[in-house]
């Protein structure tokens, strides 16, 4: 796959994202089967919330690999590190939920189902406390 047609499923909220996932009630994220633009509107709406914009969506967007501060030198640190909470996350039985950017996504194509599997639990920019509670719902 060409470098500059992969996605990264978890970007900052600007003009020219997509909407990938909305934060459910018990924490953990629904991962919508086709995301959806977003555009000024939708960004001026939703900043006035008290939870900031990303605590509530996540979004996806062009990966620019060695250009983001997450990259370690071979590929997105971002899955990479909660690989370590893999094993907390229950199981999931049968296929993978449906995801518009799975041939394209950047954590699916360096871990794979393990990247589905514990996707919905990653927020932009979550502690690993928030991680580890989640688990608990
Ligand atoms: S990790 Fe899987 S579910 Fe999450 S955005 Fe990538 S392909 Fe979709």
């Amino acid at each position: 796959m060409k470098p500059d047609t992969i996605i990264c499923p978890s970007y900052n909220c600007k003009p020219g994202s997509q909407l990938l996932g909305i934060r459910q009630d018990n924490g953990i994220v629904a991962i919508l089967p086709q995301p959806l633009p977003v555009d000024e509107q939708f960004i001026e709406t939703t900043k006035h919330h008290e939870m900031p914009v990303q605590q509530r969506f996540r979004f996806t967007n062009k990966c620019i690999s060695t250009g983001c501060g997450q990259w370690n030198g071979t590929g997105c640190g971002v899955v990479e590190n909660v690989m370590q909470y893999i094993d907390q996350i229950p199981d999931i039985a049968g296929e993978l939920h449906p995801c518009g950017i799975r041939s394209q996504c950047r954590w699916y194509l360096q871990r794979k189902s393990d990247a589905c599997k514990i996707c919905p639990y990653v927020l932009y920019q979550v502690t690993e406390e928030d991680v580890l509670e989640m688990q608990k719902t």
